[in-house]
């Protein structure tokens, strides 16, 4: 398949999404709605449009099958079209104007993740090349949201009974690694009441500030004691702001900071929260009084063990790149979640950006790492049967 990938095509397509700004917040896809129409437009789809708020649109293109309708499986594609927002002082290159430089295209979105929908759009135009037709009946879903949690983007498709198909392939960047497995995260807000008094007393009230600071060093990268997931290690925590006290004369009524913990496959958020809330009663802080506001919660998903999606998809990058692929585990969520846990469709996340890029000043993606996508997702798309 390699040999019939036309990398301008690749490198055309990515460089025509990710010069659509879709930076996410504030979150506005719809502009980037006529790329994604004619990049697919000549294979037909039936469109089906989500916009559960203006301008926040999601798109799912059904592709008809060359030989017609029949009895194959289905391969949902997932790619999200949001992008991080770009600190514009920072960068050297144009951030949505692309620049293609010794082997690479740089842009925001390149590597996270319009590279890798590109890919797996042009491995349409691969497979015809060869001469070959998808074995399965192919679904993209290209969403908005999923920088900031994926609400109003593939948990939108979910609600909607969307997500419909037997195996669903999520070109994130990995450097075409397989991953199976994504930690989850709740995020919320701890606040820790004192009793104010004057500064020179500082004996005399009851510090917000101390209490919370007692806290801190008890959570800050501490091991709550759970267990280990091969590929994802141990959950963490992170305290990742913190604002506190009324003035420097006075002794601190309140003082607030912000939580970060990543979780495993089968957290949820109330035994999350439950376990925080263990954790810092058995820091023995007499006389704390503290409310905790859970901001976000995203739960951890992974493949099934042995599911044989895995190995569909080994296979195939095996076959374009003769590069055997490590099969690893992911530190933060994507949308594989919702297609996982939600619809119950195993998920692989397997995409030709770097993920040092991602989020990354000055993004970009391997154009080498593009041409090994496409190819490998048409050979997916011609042996998923
Ligand atoms: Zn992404």
């Amino acid at each position: 398949m390699r040999a019939h990938v036309d990398t301008e095509a690749v490198v055309a397509l990515t460089s025509a999404l990710v010069a659509v700004d879709t930076q996410n917040p504030p979150g506005n896809e719809r502009p980037i709605s006529d790329a994604v129409h004619d990049a697919l437009a000549r294979w037909r789809p039936v469109w089906t449009e989500v916009e559960p708020e203006p301008g926040r649109l999601s798109l799912v293109a059904e592709l008809p099958h060359p030989d017609g309708p029949g009895d194959r499986p289905t391969l949902i594609v997932n790619g999200h079209l949001d992008v991080v927002p770009v600190i514009r002082d920072a960068w050297t290159y144009e951030p949505f104007a692309p620049t293609v430089e010794g082997g690479r295209l740089y842009g925001r979105g390149s590597a996270d993740m319009k590279g890798g929908i590109a890919a797996a759009v042009c491995a349409l135009d691969v497979l015809e090349r060869a001469g070959r037709v998808p074995a399965c009946n192919l679904v993209f879903h290209l969403v908005a949201d999923e920088e900031v949690g994926g609400h109003v983007g593939t948990r939108a498709l979910l609600e909607r009974g969307l997500i419909k198909g037997d195996a669903c392939l999520v070109p994130e960047p990995t450097s075409m690694q397989l991953c199976v497995a994504e930690r989850g995260l709740l995020q919320g807000y701890v606040t820790v009441h004192g009793r104010p008094g004057h500064g020179s007393r500082p004996k005399e009230a009851v510090s917000a500030i101390e209490h919370a600071a007692r806290l801190v060093v008890g959570l800050h990268g501490a091991e709550f004691g759970e267990g280990e997931h091969p590929l994802l290690g141990r959950p963490t925590c992170n305290i990742g702001t913190i604002q506190g006290g009324n003035g420097l004369n006075v002794i601190a009524e309140t003082c607030r900071f912000g939580v970060d913990r990543r979780v495993l496959p089968g957290a949820t958020a109330e035994g999350s929260e439950a376990e925080l809330r263990t954790r810092i009663d058995s820091l023995g802080v007499e006389g704390l009084r503290y409310e905790f506001d859970l901001k976000v919660f995203g739960e951890a998903s992974e493949l099934p063990a042995g599911d044989a999606f895995l190995d569909h998809v080994r296979r195939s990058i095996v076959a374009a790149t003769g590069e055997q692929p490590d099969v690893v585990g992911m530190s933060f969520t994507t949308d594989a979640r919702f297609v996982r846990n939600g619809a119950g469709v195993p998920a692989v996340v397997c995409g030709p950006g770097d993920v040092a890029q991602t989020h990354a000043v000055d993004e970009w993606v391997s154009i080498d790492r593009l041409i090994d996508a496409t190819a490998a997702y048409a050979e997916l798309y011609a042996a998923f049967s």
